[in-house]
């Protein structure tokens, strides 16, 4: 059974696919957290995956609570997903001409979510929210705009700005190559805290675009906003005629069927999709109200374009997954095996003596170790990750994945049984054990 087994896993295949990998793509990986930096070890090459199931080439399998980080919500390889992009692809995998499907997707999300008119589909997560604080600054005709402190929004320039503890710190670059022109208009606040944002618009009111947010924030762990918070961005956005900007590119149908915007009940101008709308391929969205989205050429002046967007086998996945999400008691059963799941882990940790937070919110959960409640970046960083990383090991060498850093979310999927999470919690058990004897 995964939930008794100890290690060692076998991982020489996957070590030597890494080895190869590292000769002709940097670090061996398409996107640095892949690589276990933060855990230590090596990465696990998949095989395939199946429902709840990832099975890697050295034959370990393993209950995926990464999900591809968050758009597998229907699981691996769901049938009707399966069925849906083999049927597009026997019709041809791309046109560059509109099709209907498209706007078949553009009405499930209109149709899902409230005070959202008019969709724009775009091939990532970041070329979504780059593109929405472009429309944000041709609509406004402002330059500045405000993040928060680990919010993650995608890697382009501008948003490239994390840190800055304490009150409104003007943005440096975090990467090299970012120049400081590129985010000098970028403006860090901490998550959670509206009077920083009071005071930002009390300096910068009529130079602020848009305030960006996830507005429950899963790039940091899983930190859900206080009461109040996003209520306030609303309100001084709207005083100082700037826009609000919600990043639901991972929130999006995952935390209510209707992402953030349907379980807090507060309507951003513009919103962000991707992850689940694209049902595991490389689709994303942004979205809003008609007055701003018509902006957007060919409508308006506001250029943004893509050879790719659109794409019908990407765009029948969206469709396909929408679909079966939308089906009566799917969601909410995904939700109560989050639930499940941080119940069985905070009662596992309690019983071992071990400090840790997990928290749950719709179909994504997190959890932290450390005592005390999680509010801000700063908060979340106090969290042990070297334990957070003994944890992942451990966990792993047991047959479960969870995110390979502390900083992300754990995502579940309408393919997790009860069967799965209990497997998942005794294997968390036997882990903080351990952890606890050390
Ligand atoms: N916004 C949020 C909230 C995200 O979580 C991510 C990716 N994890 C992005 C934007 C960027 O999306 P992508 O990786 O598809 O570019």
């Amino acid at each position: 059974m995964t939930g008794t087994r100890v290690s060692p896993r076998s991982t020489a295949r996957s070590a030597r696919a890494f080895e190869a990998a590292r000769a002709v793509i940097p670090g061996g990986v398409n996107s640095p957290v892949r690589a276990f930096r933060a855990v230590g070890g090596t990465p696990f090459f998949v095989d395939r995956g199946w429902g709840s199931r990832i099975r890697d080439i050295d034959g370990n399998t393993y209950i995926d609570y990464v999900l591809s980080w968050g758009p597998l919500i229907l699981g691996h390889a769901h049938p009707e997903v399966v069925e849906a992009t083999t049927r597009a692809l026997e019709m041809g995998t791309s046109f560059g001409a509109p099709t209907v499907a498209e706007t078949e997707l553009a009405e499930l999300i209109t149709e899902s979510v409230p005070g959202v008119e008019q969709v724009r589909l775009v091939s990532s997560g970041t070329e979504a929210t780059m593109s929405a604080l472009r429309l944000a600054r041709a609509a406004t005709g402002r330059d500045k705009i405000v993040k928060f402190a680990g919010c993650y929004h995608g890697h382009a320039d501008l948003l490239l700005v994390q840190a800055g503890s304490g009150v409104a710190t003007l943005g440096l670059p975090d990467s090299p190559g970012v120049p400081a022109g590129a985010t000098a208009d970028t403006i860090v606040a901490p998550f959670n805290d509206v009077e920083a944002v009071r005071a930002i618009f009390e300096e910068h009111g009529e130079a602020i675009a848009a305030v960006i947010v996830e507005p429950v924030a899963g790039n940091m762990g899983l930190v859900p906003p206080v009461d109040g918070f996003l209520q306030g961005l609303r309100e001084l956005t709207a005083a100082h005629g700037a826009l609000l900007i919600f990043d639901e590119v991972m929130t999006g149908f995952r935390v209510s069927p209707a992402g953030a915007i349907g379980l807090y009940g507060i309507q951003p101008d513009l919103v962000t999709f991707g992850k689940v709308v694209g049902g595991g391929f490389p689709l994303a969205a942004y979205a809003g109200r008609r007055e701003i989205m018509e902006h957007v050429a060919p409508s308006g002046p506001m250029y943004q374009a893509g050879t790719l967007s659109g794409n019908p086998v990407a765009t029948a996945a969206g469709i396909a997954t929408l679909r079966v999400l939308r089906r009566p008691g799917v969601w909410d059963a995904i939700a109560a095996q989050a639930d499940r799941l941080v119940q069985g882990l905070r009662r596992a940790a309690r019983d071992a003596g071990i400090a840790m937070q997990a928290t749950s919110v719709g179909t994504m959960a997190g959890m932290f170790f450390l005592d005390g409640p999680v509010r801000s970046y700063d908060d979340a960083r106090r969290s042990d990750t070297g334990r957070y990383a003994r944890f992942f090991t451990a966990l792993l060498d047991r047959g479960v994945y969870v995110a390979p850093s502390q900083f992300e979310a754990l995502f579940l999927s309408s393919a997790h049984s009860e069967a799965d999470i209990e497997e998942t919690v005794a294997a968390a058990a036997g882990v903080f054990r351990e952890l606890s004897d050390r």
